[in-house]
């Protein structure tokens, strides 16, 4: 399965899900949270940050996203979650 990059029509493509998220956490800018903002990575951290320190609530009106999009997050976290070795990712990270 390929992983592509989806911040600001990126598009690179990735063989592993951990190399798509150790990409977007080094070549992409990070960002604020919109709910606390701390900086964190853009893209599934990004997410993932939002949805295990924040409330769905706080989410949806920080960021004005949709019920579909809180949905279509939640499937991406869970598809991630399931296939990567979040150790492998953040070994990568503190390079
Ligand atoms: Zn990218
Ligand atoms: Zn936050």
């Amino acid at each position: 399965m390929a992983w592509e990059c989806g911040i600001d029509g990126c598009g690179a493509v990735f063989e592993d899900v951990e190399s798509a998220v150790v990409h977007q956490a080094t070549e992409h800018q990070r960002r604020e949270c919109e709910v606390c903002g701390t900086v964190v990575p853009d893209g599934y951290l990004a997410i993932r940050h939002a949805f295990t320190e924040h409330s769905r609530a706080e989410y949806v009106r920080a960021y004005g996203a949709s019920s579909e999009e809180v949905r279509e997050r939640e499937e991406l976290l869970e598809e991630v979650a399931s296939v990567a070795d979040m150790q492998a990712i953040a070994t990568e990270l503190k390079r």
